[in-house]
Order: structure tokens, then sequence, then C-alpha cells
């Protein structure tokens, strides 16, 4: 029997205020050396007596994301309270929302190996993030609750996924359109997006949705598409045996590189939802939400489309340069910036080549490449005929360990391409004249040693010559020494 997967993610996006979903506390990225509760009051502390105040901001730019996302937005929206009891929860209970979530029925379209494909979009609601714990090693454990209270979109798709390939399309999606936005970092190491993925398998062109496995807690694209992947077999293999699924929360063991039950007791939840009784329902005015959705910034796939449509570029490259904010305005910036006539096509190759190459690399990202500026003059450098093609990428290759600009490494070590007729014409003849029986064997047809004798001669000139000249004047020399 042929299986096929069915997958829904919920995806858990910190919004980037600059205070915190209910109090004043600022909100401050996770690098690690902020020494823990730092920034706690008697609200996120969980205080008795204490009365949530709700962020505006992070309502905005909640509606934000749900408008980029095509989600209606209901006009009352509604806090509850989800309880459960966890040391990292001071209040016992999360402020979340359950009848009346602020975005409903949207979309995302990702690209397939079959094309576009259309993952709905259930709900995106608000809530609180919890603290953290810290396992000391000792037996005993110490909560942080710098995190506790920062606000959180939670993302709920349908079931539309089919392979871990869709997953990850959607995730890094949903993940270049938060940052597109300015509502989240993107940085995944800081946990600022978290996923759970729901999987569960049935006969290929069934539409049952059998029993799923939700795997909790993924802080990574890697720990997605891994433990997605090992589901999916694990799953098929069980019913193969005879085996049944039966619906479970599972955890995932990084290190072994496979999902595990979680256990049962600790996670039964029954959250006992109800309307919190401190916040009053939330009215959201069509006028607000038209300010908003007239304020949106160009979101991936228009940009996408622009730089198809405006710039030539294929789909792919396109996609390859939008599906980082950071990396599409670095090209945009590196356009306006030539002095030359150097084609968009031809700095879109520069970027999605050399850049991307180098990047990997030096272990960086767009921000450890050369600014625009000097890409742009790297570029018209090569543009103009000063230094050729190959000459170009090793002088890139030095800028980026060096920091030193493009002209300065040109002229510092000579580089400027050899365009002089007369000089070449010397090199050519050298060569040929120093490899007579490969020259007799090219002109009695085994023509593929044109491109080894044209080596050569770039070889002689250290790479500086200019490959067109050299080309035609070795055609001239060889078809010369032909008829003589
Ligand atoms: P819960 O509250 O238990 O997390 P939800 O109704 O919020 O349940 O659904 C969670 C996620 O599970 C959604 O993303 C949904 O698309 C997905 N899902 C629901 N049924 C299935 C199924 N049979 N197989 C895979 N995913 C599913
Ligand atoms: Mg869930
Ligand atoms: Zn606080």
């Amino acid at each position: 029997m042929k299986y096929e997967a069915v997958i829904g993610l919920e995806v858990h996006a910190q919004i980037h205020t600059r205070s915190k979903m209910f109090c004043p506390c600022p909100v401050v990225e996770d690098t690690g050396d902020l020494p823990p509760n730092t920034y706690v009051c008697p609200v996120c502390a969980g205080m008795p007596g204490t009365l949530p105040v709700i962020n505006r901001r992070a309502i905005e730019m909640a509606i934000k994301t749900g408008l980029a996302l095509h989600c209606e937005i209901p006009p009352v929206s509604c806090f509850a309270r989800k309880s459960y009891f966890y040391p990292d929860l001071p209040k016992g209970y999360q402020i979340s929302q359950y009848e009346l979530p602020l975005c409903v029925n949207g979309y995302l379209d990702i690209e397939t190996e079959e094309g576009t494909k259309r993952i709905r979009i259930t709900r995106a609601h608000m809530e609180e993030d919890a603290g953290k714990l810290y396992h000391m090693g000792d037996g005993s454990s110490r909560v942080d609750l710098n995190r506790a209270g920062v606000p959180l979109l939670e993302i709920v798709s349908e079931p539309d996924m089919r392979s871990v390939a869709e997953v990850i399309a959607y995730a890094t999606r949903l993940h270049s359109y938060l940052v597109y936005l300015g509502v989240n970092s993107g940085d995944m190491e800081k946990g600022v997006m978290r996923f759970e993925a729901n999987v569960s398998v049935r006969p290929a062109g069934s539409d049952a949705l059998n029993p799923r496995h939700e795997i909790k807690n993924l802080n990574s694209f890697r720990a997605l598409a891994r433990s997605v992947a090992y589901e999916i077999e694990s799953q098929i293999a069980t019913l193969e045996q005879g085996g049944v699924i039966v619906q479970q929360t599972m955890g995932w063991d990084e290190s072994r590189g496979i999902t595990v039950p979680q256990r049962g007791k600790e996670y039964a939840h029954d959250y006992r939802y109800f309307p919190d009784p401190d916040l009053p329902p939330l009215e959201i005015s069509r006028a607000w939400v038209e300010e908003l959705r007239a304020g949106l910034p160009e979101l991936p796939d228009a940009r996408r489309a622009r730089f198809i449509r405006d710039y030539g570029l294929s789909a792919y490259d396109a996609g390859l340069l939008v599906a980082e904010r950071a990396v599409a305005d670095y090209y945009e910036s590196t356009l306006s910036q030539l002095a030359s006539a150097a084609e968009p096509k031809a700095v879109a190759n520069w970027i999605t080549g050399e850049v991307f190459r180098l990047m990997n690399e030096n272990g960086c990202t767009i921000t450890g490449a050369p600014p625009p500026s000097q890409l742009a003059e790297l570029i018209d450098l090569v543009q103009d005929g000063t230094i050729n093609l190959n000459t170009g990428k090793r002088v890139l290759e030095e800028m980026f360990t060096t920091g030193r600009s493009a002209r300065q490494i040109v002229e510092e070590r000579g580089l400027a391409q050899i365009s002089d007729t007369a000089a070449l014409e010397r090199i050519v003849a050298q060569v040929l004249n120093g490899h007579p029986t490969e020259v007799t064997q090219y002109l009695s047809g085994k023509v593929q040693l044109f491109g080894w004798l044209m080596g050569q001669v770039m070889r002689a000139t250290q790479g500086k010559a200019n490959p067109q000249l050299v080309k035609e004047l070795l055609q001239a020399q060889l078809e010369a020494r032909r008829s003589g």
C-alpha cells in the first residue's frame, strides 16, 4: 500500500514590541548574557491583585501579520485563560485566545515541485510567552521570568501539507513574512520562532484525517524537518506491521534522532478555557484594520513579482533574492549604486553565486558581506573591463576576508586586466611556439584543445588577460598557422 502524510503546523512567533503583552517590562531578545529576572514586575510575575493592560502595539503588529497572511480580522476578539500548572507560568494560567481569535481564515502560498500550493491558515491568535526553567544539575531548577509575558502570535495551519519539503517551504516562507513585517527578528537561535508539528498518515488518495502525533517544542528548521520525516516513516512502519496510531504528544530527541511519547500524565491537559474576566472583549474597528492594511510593507511575493518584471530575473533567482529581506535590500542597494550599465541580471548572479558561496565559506550572513557600495564598485570594475570576471571573483574573495575595497585590491596587486593587443599577441605566439604538438593536434581536428591553449595563455598572464581578446588572437594565430 502507498501512504501519504498529512501535516498541520502550529507556529509560535514572538512579536517584538518594546514592552511586554500586559505590563511595561521591556522585551529583550535572549542573547544569553542577560541576567535572569532582570525585567520582571508584579504583573508578569503573577502577583495576586495585579491587572493586565493590553499592549496596543502588539495587537497592531498581530493584525498586520494576519492581514499579510490574508486573514479576516473579526470585529470582536476575546482573551481567555488557559489554565495549567508549570513552574515557568507564575499565574497558573496563560492569557491566550480560544473562541474568538484575532485572525481567522487566511492562507500562505508556497512553491513546491508541482508548482504553487496554497496552505490554509485556520487562525492566528495572541498569547503571552512563559518564562524559562534552568535545570542546575544538582537536582534543583531555577526560573527566569525575563521572557514571561512577551507577546506571542500562534499561527495554526490546516492539515494541508503532504511532505517534509512542503512543511519546510511553509515554515521558511512564514519566517520570511514575519521578518519582512518587522514583527520578529527571525533569529531562530534566540527562540523567537518555535514550531509544533501535527503528523498523521493515510492511504494515498484517501481524505481521512487519522489520529495524529503532535511533536512539541521544535526550535529549528532542522529539528522540524528531521522530526517530521521520522514521524512519517515510523507511523507508516507501525501501520504496515498491523499496529495502530493513537493520538499522542511527542517530544523530539535531537541526539538520538527520534520522537518519544511525552508522559501522558504530565501533559494530559484540561485547560479549562474561559474568558479572562480582567480583559474585556477587544473591539477592532474596521477603520483601524484598513489603516493597518494600507500601511503593510511590500511582502516577499509582491517583491518577487516586481524583481521578475522590473529586473528581468528568472522566477528562481528572484525567489532566492527575496527569501530574506536583508538580501533583497542588499541587491537593490547594489543596483542603485552602480556607476556602470551592468545588467540587473548580472548583479543577481554575483549575489546568488559568489556572494552566497563566500557567505557560506566565511560562515556569515549578508551583513557580514562587503557592503553594497563595495560590491557595486567591484561589478563596475568588471563591467568597464578593468579586470576580467575571474579576477573579479578573486578580488571579491579578498574583499570578504580583508574588508578592503575592490579598487584598493586591484591597484595594490596589479590585477588590472591586460587589454594591450600587442602584448597579448606576443604571449599567444610564445604559448603556441612552446606547444607544437598540441598545435598540430588542434589543426588536425582535435578542436577541444582550443580551451586548453586558451588556459595556457591565461596562465601566462596570471589570469589577467581580457579573455575575449585572447580568444580572438588565439583563433587568428592558429588559423594563420593552418594556412602557413
Ligand atoms: P490542538 O488544540 O490539539 O493542538 P488543533 O485543532 O488546534 O488541536 O489542531 C492543531 C493542528 O493539528 C492544526 O495545525 C491542524 O491542522 C492539525 N491537524 C488536525 N488534524 C490533523 C490530522 N489528522 N493530521 C495531521 N494534522 C492534523
Ligand atoms: Mg496543538
Ligand atoms: Zn512585567
